[in-house]
């Protein structure tokens, strides 16, 4: 079947710049299974759905009208219903309502047979806190890739600065501490290590470093 690298680690791990590169390296697809969730919660947000209101989350889900692309000089694009969505998803808020969607099990399945349909050869690296342990069972590799809650609000902090965008380490701090208590604690899919997954701890690496390692664990 189809390879898949599997990378699940918590928020600001730096998971997305690192699949997306390890994807690139290998001329591989990508998923980005967080964008589905954010999509879902952008989409509830412009409805002004209620985010714990499973039955009509889960149509959503089920309907959502998306569509990605590479993308150019300002990044892959992401499209819900035809619009260009892709900076808009990235904000705090929609991360926040996402996490909260996520936690709904109907949403979660209406989400998984549109992960699965990103398996295409030659390959797929996929990007999220379930790929390991629920969406690709039978990944070829998996990778859980961490950093201390301390380096990713430094991580976030920076990123934040260097988009001329204001922020406050304390709050970073609290917002990161809440998301991974939500996902680590809900009761379908939490965030957790799959058996067989390597764990990467990038506290005190590089972006390349940690692309190495992973490339390497890959060649094996
Ligand atoms: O990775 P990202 O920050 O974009 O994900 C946003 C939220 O979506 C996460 O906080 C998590 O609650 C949820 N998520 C999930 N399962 C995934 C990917 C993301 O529950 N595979």
């Amino acid at each position: 079947s189809v390879p898949v690298i599997a990378v699940d680690g918590p928020s600001g791990s730096g998971k997305g710049t690192i699949s997306r590169q390890v994807a690139n390296r290998l001329g591989w697809g990508f998923l980005d299974s967080g964008a589905l969730y954010r999509l879902v919660a952008l989409a509830a947000l412009r409805r002004a759905l209620p985010l714990d209101d499973a039955d009509a989350l889960f149509d959503l889900a089920r309907n959502l009208d998306v569509h990605f692309d590479a993308g150019g000089a300002e990044g892959p694009g992401v499209f819900l219903d035809g619009q260009r969505v892709s900076s808009e998803l990235r904000t705090e808020a929609c991360g926040d309502a996402a996490s909260q969607v996520a936690a709904l099990p109907p949403v979660r399945e209406a989400l998984l047979a549109r992960q699965r349909d990103f398996r295409v050869a030659p390959g797929l690296v996929a990007d999220g806190r379930d790929m390991g342990t629920v969406v690709f069972p039978d990944a070829q590799l998996k990778v859980f890739l961490t950093a201390s809650r301390e380096e990713r609000a430094q991580r976030r902090y920076k990123q934040l600065m260097e988009q001329g965008l204001s922020a406050n380490l304390q709050s970073l701090l609290d917002e990161l501490a809440e998301r991974d208590r939500r996902d680590t604690e809900r009761v379908v899919a939490p965030l957790k290590p799959a058996e067989d997954a390597v764990e990467v701890d990038s506290t005190h690496m590089s972006i390349d470093a940690v692309l190495d390692e992973i490339l390497s664990l890959a060649a094996k």
